[in-house]
């Protein structure tokens, strides 16, 4: 996996925000717009220029009455959520790292823990500003610029450098989340449970060990009534802990899931939940060593049509038996239209990938989409771009995974 083993990039490779706006047509590209990295692999890479967003981090406006917010594309999810969380307004759609840019977000177009009730995350962007490396800079959304909105909403920095992003947030009673864990035996009882759940609640997905048990997590928003504080009191702790990959190699992960397990009992658990803890739960302590630890697993991230997903994730089952290899994480995130799987293994360079081959050839034949997390172009399919690009791809943008366009 390429994830940064800091978040500095090389030099000769960073290109500032100001300097793309000032002399785009002077300079060579290929150009790419980059927010956090977090996503990893070829996909933030080029034999480019990579332009730095990062320091782009104003919120420019915010609406407490309406909750439409307008920032930089380096804004960060953390920022959002500081700034709203006063006013009970919280992001739609989450990932699972606050520090992810909102111009990172638009171009991945994530979905979170609550894709059926919410969807994606380009549902609730109402405009972006997005700048062409012909110096153009074009204000884009449903009503303008209508197919280049499109395009640019999951066209992975494609058509451009997005500038800012207009989102709409969603109102909540609190930030915080009345949770609820119920467990489960098998992976065919763990679907069932977790898209039940997903009906009634805001968030619900489910974890599942090697034996196919786990626990479906279900939330919502909880009442305005909380006494939490709206943002954390950082935790004294007398030393920050130096995050260790080995924390989460398979066989502590699956004793500590087999005592999470037996811990959830037999009925429906509900407990109240800081948003920071259930959103983001590594952020909140002193930790360090996050994006070492991210460079030490490979992601597999897909969806599948839901009429899939049980023959899909059994296929994966036996794979995975096959290979003698345990994911340190194997989740489920039901949606309508699509159903989320994530895989995440410890990295071991070509074993990694190649098993990782095999379970996106298995979800091809489950008419599964590859996510854009950790993809690396050594052992793995080609990756078409996506269809809506063709029209509006800028020809002077390019990434390692599509390595198309000026050189
Ligand atoms: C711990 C963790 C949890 C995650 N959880 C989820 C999850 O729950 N659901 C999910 O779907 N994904 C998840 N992801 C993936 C995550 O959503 C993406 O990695 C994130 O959106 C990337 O944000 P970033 O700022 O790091 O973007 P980067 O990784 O820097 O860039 C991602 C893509 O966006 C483009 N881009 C970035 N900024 C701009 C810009 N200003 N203009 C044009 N293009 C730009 C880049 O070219 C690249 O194609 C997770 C990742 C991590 C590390």
């Amino acid at each position: 996996m390429a994830a940064p083993d800091d978040q500095n990039l090389p030099d000769r490779q960073t290109l500032s925000a100001d300097r793309f706006e000032n002399e785009a047509a002077d300079l060579n590209g290929p150009f790419l717009g980059v927010g956090g990295r977090l996503s990893g692999g070829a996909l933030v890479r080029n034999g480019g220029r990579l332009i730095d967003m990062r320091p782009r981090n104003r919120i420019l406006s915010f609406d407490p009455g309406t909750g439409v917010i307008d920032c930089e594309a380096g804004v960060t999810l953390r920022a959002v959520v500081g700034r709203a969380v006063a006013q009970r307004f919280f992001l739609p759609v989450t990932a699972g790292s606050a520090a992810a840019s909102i111009g990172g977000m638009t171009a991945t177009d994530p979905a979170g823990r609550n894709r059926m009730q919410r969807g994606c995350f380009s549902e609730h962007v109402r405009s972006l500003r997005l700048m062409r490396s012909s110096g153009e800079v074009l204000t884009c959304s449903r009503r303008d610029n209508a197919e280049l909105f499109a395009a640019t909403l999951g066209g992975y920095g494609l058509t451009g450098l997005i500038l800012s992003v207009e989102l709409q947030l969603m109102k909540v009673p609190s930030a915080h989340v009345q949770r609820h864990t119920l467990r489960f035996s098998t992976p065919e009882d763990g679907l069932a449970l977790a898209r039940e759940r997903a009906e009634i609640h805001e968030y619900a997905w489910a974890w599942l060990d090697r034996a196919g048990r786990g626990v479906v997590i279900a939330a919502d928003h909880a009442d305005a009534g909380s006494e939490l504080p709206d943002m954390p009191k950082r935790r004294r702790l007398p030393l920050t802990v130096p995050l260790q990959p080995w924390f989460f190699q398979p066989r502590i992960v699956q004793v500590a899931g087999r005592i999470a397990w037996h811990a959830t009992g037999g009925g429906d658990a509900a407990k109240t939940v800081a948003w920071w803890d259930f959103f983001w739960p590594l952020e909140a302590w002193p930790w360090t060593g996050g994006a070492r630890l991210l460079a030490a697993f490979r992601r597999f991230a897909v969806d599948v049509p839901p009429a899939g997903s049980a023959g899909f994730l059994e296929a994966c089952r036996a794979a995975l038996r096959r290979a003698g290899r345990t994911p340190v994480l194997t989740e489920f995130r039901p949606g309508s239209d699509r159903d989320g799987f994530l895989f995440v293994f410890p990295e071991d360079g070509r074993a990694t990938t190649a098993l990782i081959g095999q379970l996106a050839a298995i979800a091809r034949t489950y008419d599964g989409r590859r996510l854009p997390v950790d993809i690396d172009l050594a052992g793995e399919e080609a990756w078409p771009p996506p269809a809506s690009l063709e029209d509006w791809r800028d020809p002077r943008f390019a990434a390692d995974l599509w390595a198309a366009g000026e050189n």
